[in-house]
């Protein structure tokens, strides 16, 4: 086994804790000890361990199709029906087109495919160069990882490549000038993004990726006003946004998509973990009409959009992710979400004057 990346995790143990079982919120390992599971998995079980609708959705596909591919025009009723799902579930603003992935990273990779393939379109051919901030978490592949702003994911892999640069980290607490307020931190990070954009030539930058809460770097909620100076940066410069909502979709932060938290219009849209509640590995990119329609006229001189994977819009992953966005809404998961939150985020108040304590913040 390797040991993940996340700092402090660094191990050289070779007897991993080995689950077996899981119920509700609970895991066991072999040895029957019982774990609650407070990272939801990877933060993806948002629907618990044994949730029985899940599991009849997959056996119900897998008795009637367990899989057909979405090559050459051809498709399933559960990717279909899963594809119009997102796109009306998604409302921060409208978007046109799913395509499906097995994995967050995967998701990220297809958008950087999209990103260069849209602008070699428009014969926009060098603006190619991505942003994506210090701390981020994009995934683990060679393009994702790159986009990823976390130094162990780099080094001795020969990476970030080098269409990748990185801005600052919005982490308010660590980063702060000494008087410096929320506003006027974000006013900064703004204006250095503007002047690493103009530094570069914005004709040079296609777009610029961005986790509405950042995870996997530290749970780093945006600092107030960043997202609406940011994007009125990437707007200037003609720039895509992209939201990578891997983590924050589906409830996290209360609201079905953190970029309704944060008030994110994006061009694009990353999904993956609470899609599927993880019980079947799935992924899934959103995009917006203004990227479709060029992708979309591009590809009718060069013939079908060559991009895709044997198990994109798997019929079981879709099935078990069309069940689980139900669940969400039978059960009013925002409502829950919203409820927990306060008292729980009452209860971490309690440590905040802990001197091994740096910050109890709020989303
Ligand atoms: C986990 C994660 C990814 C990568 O997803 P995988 O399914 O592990 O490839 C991408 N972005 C964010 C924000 C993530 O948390």
């Amino acid at each position: 086994m390797l040991a993940p990346f996340t700092a402090g995790w660094q191990s050289t143990d070779l007897h991993p804790l080995v689950i077996e079982k899981s119920e509700g919120s609970y895991v066991y390992d072999i040895n029957g000890k019982k774990y609650l599971d407070s990272l939801a998995g990877l933060w993806c079980t948002a629907l618990g361990g044994n949730e029985p609708r899940l599991i009849d959705a997959a056996v119900k596909q897998l008795n009637t199709l367990p899989f057909y591919h979405s090559f050459w025009n051809r498709t399933t009723k559960p990717s279909l029906d899963l594809a119009k799902e997102l796109l009306d579930t998604f409302t921060a603003t409208k978007m046109a087109k799913a395509f499906f992935t097995n994995s967050g990273s995967e998701a990220n990779d297809t958008q950087v495919k999209l990103v260069w393939y849209y602008n070699n379109a428009l014969g926009r051919p060098e603006k190619k160069k991505f942003i994506a901030r210090a701390n981020s978490y994009h995934g683990s592949t060679l393009i994702s990882a790159s986009l990823s702003g976390l130094p162990p994911l780099h080094q001795k892999f020969d990476l970030p490549a080098p269409f990748v640069l990185h801005t600052d980290c919005p982490h308010y607490w660590r980063y702060h000038l000494p008087g410096e307020t929320e506003e006027e931190f974000s006013t900064r990070l703004a204006k250095n993004l503007e002047n690493l954009i103009l530094k570069e030539g914005p004709e040079t930058i296609a777009a610029f990726i961005a986790e509405p809460v950042m995870g996997a770097g530290g749970v780093i909620p945006p600092p107030a006003t960043y997202f609406e100076k940011i994007q009125a940066v990437m707007k200037k410069y003609d720039i895509l946004f992209i939201a990578d909502e891997v983590i924050c979709a589906f409830g996290r932060l209360g609201t079905m998509f953190g970029c309704d938290k944060y008030n994110i219009k994006p061009d694009l849209v990353s999904l993956a973990k609470a899609l599927s509640s993880a019980y079947m590995p799935i992924g899934a990119v959103l995009v917006s009409p203004k990227v479709a329609d060029v992708i979309y006229s591009q590809s009718n001189k060069l013939g079908t959009f060559s991009h895709g994977f044997t198990y994109s819009g798997h019929p079981v992953s879709c099935a078990v992710a069309l069940e689980a966005i139900k669940i969400y809404r039978e059960r009013n998961i925002l409502d829950q979400v919203n409820s927990i939150a306060p008292k729980f985020q009452e209860g971490l108040k309690a440590y905040s004057d802990s001197p091994i304590i740096g910050e109890v913040c709020l989303a």
